[in-house]
């Protein structure tokens, strides 16, 4: 049986753009450098799940993380991210290795090295978003999600390194995500 025993936990819209806030999205369905690089490496794809989508649906706005930083959201994806630790737990259990998770730098729920904050509430009249968007800013750390995935994995004592792509130009993230993958 052909297997390298190496897994990478990817974010959803890695593999499906569509899943992205309408206008945000780089390529058209999967990101085919990303998964053509894991492919030449023998590395299996985990696809976690868009938080995003889950609980707000397609229809939604781009939000800042402090709109995001409530009980309930990080609650609901702890709930989502319970069957992913599952998998990983008894895949490390067994031997495999799990070689690294990919997220979305900027996004508020999937940012790794950068996310985006900003002071958002209210009704989007013309003057508020005028106001808001000025306000919008990037600032070091992790997502919602990916805050609370590292900590789930960690009550298990599992590390995995984190890297991103850069939502700004998910093609200048290429380099790096190869870089990250090369010991791999
Ligand atoms: S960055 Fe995260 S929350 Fe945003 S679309 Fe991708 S998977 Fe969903």
């Amino acid at each position: 049986m052909k297997r390298t025993r190496k897994i990478i936990l990817v974010s959803h819209c890695i593999l499906n753009s569509n899943s992205k806030v309408e206008g945000l999205s780089q390529y058209e369905g999967i990101f085919k450098e990303i998964v053509d690089m894991l492919h030449d490496k023998g590395i299996g794809i985990i696809q976690l799940p868009c938080p995003e989508m889950i609980i707000y649906g397609i229809k939604r706005w781009g939000h800042v993380k402090e709109q995001f930083d409530t009980l309930f959201y990080r609650e609901n994806c702890r709930k989502m991210l319970k069957p992913i630790i599952c998998q990983v737990k008894s895949y490390i259990d067994a031997g495999y290795e799990i070689v690294g998770v990919i997220g979305i730098d900027g996004s508020p729920s999937c940012g790794v090295n950068f996310t985006c904050s900003g002071d958002w509430e209210g009704t989007p009249s013309k003057d508020d978003i005028d106001h808001k968007i000025k306000d919008l800013k990037e600032v070091e750390g992790f997502g919602v999600f990916m805050e609370e995935l590292k900590k789930y994995l960690e009550e298990y004592d599992i590390e995995i390194p984190f890297t991103g792509i850069n939502e700004n130009d998910v093609y200048s993230s290429l380099k790096d995500i190869s870089e990250f993958l090369n010991d791999k």
